[in-house]
């Protein structure tokens, strides 16, 4: 199933059209011949209220994530995996009860393991890995994970809150397993860096989502959630290479002030002014906006 989705993931309101690329095939499907497989439409949708974007038209998780979905954490990440374990360790040395969202292939679980985090579990939906769930995390999987760990102290989601058609029902499923002092940890890949850069070819189908703090904020706040720290770093080998890291904590904690020379800097990203600079990078593949009525 494919729609175009018209209102915000994140505050309801309608959504208008500021990208279009060509339409293209599903990004980790491999066809038995070249150039064989069905195109979709791709392009980039932005909030008039909120100025939160995400894709123009969402395939359905059976389209994306069929058993023929390849796609594995690669091996190479493992230094960059076991660091970033070491310093979760450090950040959170009380945590006994650890939750990771997305797990895939286990990998980080087991650089969790590595660093000392003793009562560790993986959910992912496409896993195969014996120690991850092979289910999506959702109400009832909390649930779940609940009877089995009891309330969790970290719950970590690398690179999955992009992936994610509705939002608010799992954030809400992670607040109520958290325990009173947990904290969640997720990473998504940046907007500001990938337009900067240009790098549309991290506009694709299963990537829903395109996140910045500004309209993430009230989001987080209105499942309970509030920020309380954010870093940006590079993630990985690539043009985009930057990720934005947050903590969210169970209210009423206190928020941590934040530079607003620095935040606003970020928010400027999402003016649409940004948009038609990107197009004009990549004229060929940039579709002809559509005629409005
Ligand atoms: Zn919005």
């Amino acid at each position: 199933m494919i729609y175009e989705r018209m209102d915000c993931r994140l505050c309801g309101c309608p959504v208008q059209t500021v990208l279009e690329l060509t339409p293209t095939p599903i990004a980790n499907d491999f066809p038995p011949a070249p150039n064989s497989g069905e195109k979709y439409p791709l392009g980039l949708k932005q909030c008039g209220n909120c100025l939160h974007v995400q894709i123009g038209h969402v395939l359905s998780d059976k389209m994306l994530y069929s058993p023929k979905y390849k796609y594995q954490t690669p091996a190479a990440l493992k230094p960059q995996m076991d660091a970033r374990a070491h310093i979760l360790r450090f950040q959170f040395n009380d945590a006994r009860n650890v939750l990771e969202i997305g797990a895939n292939n286990g990998l980080f679980l087991d650089s969790l393991k590595k660093a000392g985090f003793s009562n560790t579990l993986g959910v992912d939906p496409s896993s195969i890995h014996p120690e991850v769930w092979g289910v999506p995390f959702d109400a009832d999987c909390a649930k779940s994970v609940e009877k089995r760990l009891g309330k969790v102290d970290l719950v970590i989601a690398n690179n999955v809150f992009a992936h994610i058609d509705d939002l608010r029902p799992v954030f809400e499923a992670v607040e109520s397993i958290l325990s009173d002092d947990g904290c969640l940890v997720f990473e998504v890949q940046y907007l500001v860096p990938m337009m900067d850069s240009g790098a549309f070819d991290m506009i694709y189908h299963e990537h829903r989502d395109y996140h910045t703090i500004g309209p993430l904020q009230p989001f987080l706040r209105s499942v309970g959630l509030i920020m309380v720290n954010w870093e940006r770093f590079d993630a990985t080998a690539g043009q985009y290479g930057y990720s934005l890291k947050s903590g969210g904590m169970r209210l009423p904690r206190p928020r941590k002030k934040r530079t607003g020379t620095c935040l606003q800097k970020l928010l400027h990203c999402t003016r649409k002014s940004r948009y038609p600079k990107l197009m004009a990078r990549f004229p060929l593949l940039a579709h002809r906006p559509r005629q409005r009525p």
